[in-house]
């Protein structure tokens, strides 16, 4: 596939530290050297192992990636030793420390770079990660960001932004977000953190990354365009044709090896969640998991684990508190939670396989916060969902699977919780409500069923030779080359 101008092209890959931004742009990576791109992951110790495994097969392979794996300074930043990620932190007021720790990263790329005998060819870095903004400037190289989010939701903020429609209504007043395809109804309180911050102001920080987005040469999409074709085009119409839709990422993994290695070591043996799935009925079981760094409070799980229970069928729960496990884990011993459902129910206490769970014959539905990674990786697999939002864009999210492709049922939440702000929430969905949002999408489940299985074919589609995700990339990669040709003569 590579040739050889191909492999001269040099691309700088840089994540951001969380998860579901991680586990994406590792597969950019992947991705990018399939197509002859040589490519470096600017990493950390831990993250290395913890997100790097998943590609040894694919280096041994061949393909070219390497990590320049720098050091953290943990202790300077006020880190706990071996916290590189979000997901790794006691709690969420340490995330503005694990962000400067990134940002101390930026002179050593930058020594990196100016050691090297040619410039890397490309930048492509997370948006939160503003230091490579300024980095790619000094030494004039096109930057491609990526943050994780679909078209559907970046013409939401687009239309948000320019309308200020939301700023003249109450918090829990109903407004459409104007001049997108459908119509969307949203309240302010289900707006992410831009437009919606509640106490905390932080502004600054959201319009810092909107003047860096809007400097980037161009935007990496984790989605396929025939999933959210309209909103895919008039993102591109609003970029300037600098969008480049890309996914399913998560579609690069084949087999199960590799796919139980992805963002995790996990917290279950392979083969005993085989076993578990293919003891059950196809379709019959119900995948409840919040993403990564989501710390729902345990009284709130009660619900969820209660209706889980009242549903009486086979379930899978990915048990998942952060700082405040041991309050939940006293709860499902002292209430015999898991004594009374262990006949139908597997809890995985910690890092799920998630790709190789949804992946199996048995789920019949996935229970999500509505991150989008998660949301593609249900699409692909084919499975209809239970919409339940909890911060960030992910309410967008929710609007996209229930009202647009119509392959989910909602909870009813009604707010965002804010990172770090659960607490203050408390109990917001009821254990009846689950259950009837889990009842309605299993029991009357065959259109939504239908729908996501025609979604998934049509994602597998776009990431073959010759379909619109390959392509795109082909077409990133062709405007790159064009561009250091362009440098090279001038
Ligand atoms: N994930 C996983 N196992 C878990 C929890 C999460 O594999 O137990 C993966 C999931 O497959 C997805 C990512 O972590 O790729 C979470 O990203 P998402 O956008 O869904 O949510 P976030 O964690 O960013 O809120």
């Amino acid at each position: 596939m590579a040739s050889q101008e191909q492999n001269h092209l040099h691309f700088l890959v840089i994540p951001l530290g969380s998860p579901g931004h991680y586990i994406p742009t590792i597969d950019i990576a992947k991705l990018l050297a399939q197509h002859g791109v040589q490519v470096t992951i600017i990493s950390t110790p831990v993250n290395t192992i913890r997100f790097g495994s998943i590609l040894d097969q694919a280096i041994q392979s061949g393909l070219s990636i390497t990590f320049l794996e720098l050091p953290f300074r943990y202790r300077e930043f006020g880190l706990p030793e071996g916290c590189e990620c979000l997901d790794d932190l006691p709690n969420f007021s340490y995330a503005k420390a694990l962000m400067e720790g990134y940002a101390s990263l930026q002179i050593l790329v930058e020594q990196h770079i100016e050691k090297l005998e040619r410039k890397p060819d490309c930048i492509v870095s997370d948006s939160f990660m503003l230091w490579a903004g300024e980095t790619a400037k000094k030494f004039q190289i096109p930057r491609v960001i990526f943050d994780g989010m679909n078209c559907f939701t970046q013409m939401c903020n687009h239309m948000l932004y320019l309308s200020k429609v939301y700023e003249n209504v109450g918090d829990s007043d109903t407004f459409v977000v104007p001049g997108l395809p459908d119509c969307i109804e949203l309240k302010k309180s289900q707006l992410p953190f831009t437009f919606n911050s509640g106490s905390r102001h932080n502004s600054d920080f959201s319009e810092k990354v909107r003047i860096s987005e809007a400097e980037a040469y161009g935007v990496f999409v984790n989605s396929f365009r025939e999933l959210e074709q309209e909103y895919a085009d008039e993102y591109k119409r609003v970029k300037g044709d600098k969008v480049w839709c890309i996914g399913p990422l998560s579609l690069c993994y084949k087999d199960a090896t590799e796919q139980v290695q992805r963002g995790n070591k996990s917290s279950i043996n392979k083969n005993e969640c085989l076993e578990w799935l293919d003891s059950r009925e196809t379709g019959s079981v119900i995948y409840a998991c919040l993403g990564s760094i989501s710390r729902v409070e345990p009284d709130q799980l009660v619900e969820l684990a209660l209706a889980l229970e009242a549903c009486k069928m086979p379930f899978i729960w990915v048990v998942r508190a952060g700082h405040k496990s041991e309050k939940i884990e006293k709860w499902i011993d002292e209430n015999g939670f898991e004594e009374r459902t262990k006949d139908r129910g597997l809890l995985i206490r910690g890092w799920a396989p998630q790709l190789l769970v949804l992946s199996h014959p048995a789920i019949g539905g996935f229970l999500t916060h509505c991150g989008w990674n998660s949301i593609l990786e249900g699409i692909c697999a084919g499975v209809p969902m239970v919409t339940w939002p909890q911060f960030q864009e992910q309410f967008y999210n929710e609007k996209l699977v229930v009202q647009v492709l119509r392959i989910g049922v909602s909870v009813g939440a009604q707010n965002v919780v804010h990172l770090g702000e659960e607490e203050k929430s408390g109990v917001v969905v009821k254990s009846e409500d689950f259950k009837k949002a889990i009842e309605i999408l299993m029991e009357e489940r065959e259109d939504r069923r239908k729908r996501a299985i025609e979604l998934s074919m049509l994602a597998r589609k776009a990431i073959e030779e010759g379909g619109s995700s390959h392509e795109n990339l082909r077409q990133l990669i062709e405007d790159i080359r064009n561009q250091t040709k362009i440098k090279d003569v001038s």
